[in-house]
């Protein structure tokens, strides 16, 4: 694709190099425009790395429909588009493709053998260097002046007035790592609606006993059944000093978060046994105690930790009648009366409106500039399905941007 006046190839500008940008440009470069990538940050792809820590969840294998479920109702429909563009198996390959060998683990989530994201983005930032890409760190995008972007780098302003832009920004969560939504005022100016960034995937304040707190804080409590509001999901918990967190608790996190703003808190009840029936538990502790603690026993004979018995006893005496504590540990129930902040949210929700951009991820109020990312308002719970829905938005971007180029 070229210029039509000076047959030079056409001019795309992607700004952010988070895995969106990066893939939205691998995209452009292919077909043979003339890519440059700006960052804010020294170094690209800060977020994707951190999330490498936790062994990159890169996506989930389950099936197209209970994939697109985990996606917030608002957005999903947009959501199924992206996915068709490219699903959960094309990222796959795309990994594979780049040399990191993937697997599916117990739970369906899909991660590189390597466990985390560095090699995977060595690899991925050679195939960008091979496809003439520049990128350009520590140079942050302030936004339009007269119509140009303009960047603050370390040799001072500098515009750029290409044929296309992507903007892949992320949202608004660990601000550290570069996505710091400063450039909400920016598109608000230039007519773009923009919701209020909120924290999602995150954890809540529980007003723990200072014995819980100080003995148990860091303690995951696994293999139970989170309920709120109806919805229930298995998962694990993580006691934190603050409150709770993990991801059972994240999969329910839009929910609680809009509960906890709508009514000051909200309940979270915890099944710390999921797979016995209550009858089945009760049966269970019908065997004599004999002269073992309480602790011991419920130990030996429910299989439920330390961390999970100091659960247990939270609030209120345990009882000791085999029915009444058999309904005691299929539903604990905490009352959550905060929410973490955006910095220490993994992602969030909010950003540019889906309203505010076409099918093809442009701009209504601003022909050229495509958007991508987390930067757009949709929501997802972790399990692979942030970076996918990451990745898929920056592909479509990207092939809206050469369909635009092509008909303009
Ligand atoms: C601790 C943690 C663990 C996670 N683990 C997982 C996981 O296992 N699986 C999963 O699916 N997701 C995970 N995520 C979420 C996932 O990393 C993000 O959803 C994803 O990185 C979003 O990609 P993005 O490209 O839209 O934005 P980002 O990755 O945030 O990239 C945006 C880039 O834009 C740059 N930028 C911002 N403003 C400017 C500006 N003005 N000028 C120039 N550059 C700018 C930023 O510096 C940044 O590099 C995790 C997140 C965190 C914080």
């Amino acid at each position: 694709m070229t210029d039509a006046s000076s047959s030079a190839p056409s001019t795309v500008t992607v700004i952010g190099a988070g895995p969106a940008g990066l893939m939205a440009a691998e995209r452009l470069a292919s077909t043979g425009l003339r890519v440059t990538v700006h960052e804010r940050m020294p170094s690209v792809g800060r977020k994707f790395l951190m999330a490498g820590r936790g062994g990159l969840n890169l996506t989930h294998s389950e099936p197209p429909a209970p994939f697109l479920d985990r996606y917030d109702a608002p957005a999903r429909e947009r959501v199924a588009e992206w996915l068709k563009s490219f699903s959960s198996a094309d990222l796959t390959a795309w990994a594979e493709g780049l040399g990191q060998e993937t697997f599916v683990g117990s739970s369906g989530r899909v991660f590189p053998r390597a466990m985390k994201a560095s090699p995977l983005l060595r690899a991925w930032l050679v195939r960008l260097e091979s496809l003439g890409v520049e990128i350009r760190t520590r140079s942050r995008w302030t936004g339009w002046k007269d119509g140009a972007l303009s960047f603050d780098t370390p040799d001072g302003e500098r515009t750029e007035r290409p044929d296309a832009v992507v903007l892949a920004l992320g949202g608004a969560s660990w601000a550290r790592l570069g996505s710091d939504a400063a450039w909400t005022p920016w598109l608000e100016e230039a007519g773009v609606a923009v919701a209020p960034f909120r924290p999602s995937n995150v954890g809540f304040d529980v007003a723990w006993s200072p014995l819980l707190r100080d003995r148990f804080a860091g303690q995951p409590i696994k293999g139970i059944a989170l309920t709120h509001a109806g919805r229930t999901v298995r998962g694990e918990a993580m006691i934190a000093a603050y409150g709770v967190e993990g991801g059972g608790v994240y999969a329910l996190s839009a929910g609680l978060r809009d509960a906890i703003e709508r009514d000051g808190s909200a309940e979270l009840t915890l099944d710390l046994r999921p797979d016995l029936s209550r009858p089945a538990l009760t049966q269970k502790l019908l065997k004599p105690r004999g002269k073992e603690s309480l602790s011991n026993w419920l130990r030996k004979i429910v299989h439920l930790d330390p961390a999970a018995i100091a659960l247990l006893r939270e609030g209120e005496p345990l009882p000791t009648e085999p029915g009444p504590l058999a309904a005691r540990i299929k539903g604990v129930t905490l009352t959550l009366t905060g929410v973490q902040g955006l910095s220490r949210a993994i992602s969030s929700a909010g950003g540019v409106t889906l309203d505010a951009v076409d099918e093809r991820l442009m701009l209504k109020a601003r022909p050229g500039v495509f958007v991508a990312g987390e930067m757009l308002d949709w929501e997802a719970p972790t399990g692979g399905y942030l970076l996918q829905a990451a990745f898929a938005s920056g592909v479509v971007a990207a092939q809206g941007v050469t369909d635009w180029l092509q008909t303009r």
